[in-house]
């Protein structure tokens, strides 16, 4: 560790991201776990962080405290629920603390408090911090643009039975960049599963279709089927590792950023979309 090491407190420690966040930054010689955070009440409140990811003990107890573990923080990483999040960008807004959202399934309410903080303080919001479906997204907008209307779009999406949103943020993340890219409305044009006489697919509709099931721990396809040809692009991860350093990467950019809503393909360098896009 040197004197330049970024403090970053991660906010649901004990979850099953947090223990992999806990993991890879206890390992990144550039950066110090400085708190570590989970819902008051919690039976993990009081154990150590280390114990708790597996990896032998930290020396750093779980608090139920956002406001102090913030207060010392540079970055603050969050992989909890849309509850969460009002109160953790508040307590940023109270530090000065950058924000790398991991959190998925936030509604209008908790996406305002994230956009007013990034007018304030840089924050980076990715629905997934793997490198892979960053260039999934890019490669999505790619073939949507090239194939247009010519096309029946569906994307698939599979994930363990323990999550709680659905369709995923990744999955609509993708029916984003394929609307953007053909000029759709993705809220006007979604179909989220069928069932029953449904008629014939209508061409400008973006259908979605959720797996859960066991432990997959996040699979997507971008389906582009026409007349005698289709094309699938399909990320699969096989570990919460590449979510986790991921985020962690957006941790050590973000930190000294001017204030604004930035997105991974900001992170990784990826151009071709619009500043502040999610
Ligand atoms: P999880 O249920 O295993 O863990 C969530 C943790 O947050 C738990 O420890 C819980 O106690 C804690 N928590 C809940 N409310 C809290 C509060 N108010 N304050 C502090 N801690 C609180 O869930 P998970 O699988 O780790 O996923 C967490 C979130 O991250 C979900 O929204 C998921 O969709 C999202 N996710 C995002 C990515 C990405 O790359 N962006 C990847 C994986 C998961």
């Amino acid at each position: 560790m040197t004197g330049t090491a970024i403090r970053i407190a991660v906010i649901g420690s004990a979850g099953r991201m947090g223990r992999m966040l806990v993991d890879v930054i206890h390992r990144d010689g550039g950066a110090v776990l400085s708190a570590v955070v989970d819902r008051p009440g919690s039976d993990v409140v009081g154990m150590d962080a280390g114990e708790l990811a597996g990896i032998g003990a930290v020396g750093l107890p779980v608090t139920d405290d956002p406001a102090t573990a913030v207060a010392e923080a540079d970055v603050v990483i969050d992989f909890t629920l849309p509850e969460a999040t009002p109160a953790v960008a508040a307590a940023c807004r109270a530090a000065g603390c950058a924000l790398v959202l991991g959190t998925t399934g936030l509604g209008p309410r908790e996406q305002r408090a994230v956009e007013n903080l990034s007018e304030a303080l840089p924050v980076v919001q990715a629905p997934n911090y793997s490198t892979g479906v960053t260039l999934l997204t890019a490669l999505v907008e790619q073939a949507a643009a090239v194939l247009g209307h010519s096309v029946d779009v569906e994307i698939i999406e599979a994930h363990h039975r323990h999550k709680v949103d659905a369709p995923s943020g990744t999955a609509l993340h993708l029916g984003e960049a394929v609307a953007g890219a053909t000029g759709r409305d993705l809220s006007a044009c979604a179909v989220y599963g069928r069932e029953g006489h449904t008629g014939p697919r209508a061409r400008q509709t973006i259908g979605f279709e959720t797996i859960r099931a066991g432990d997959i721990v996040g699979e997507h396809t971008v389906l582009f089927a026409g007349e005698g040809e289709r094309l699938e692009l399909t990320h699969r991860a096989s570990s919460r590792a590449t979510f986790a350093a991921g985020a962690v990467r957006a941790a050590h950019w973000v930190v000294g950023r001017a204030p604004g809503l930035y997105n991974m393909r900001d992170v990784l360098g990826i151009g071709g979309h619009a500043s502040g896009e999610r």
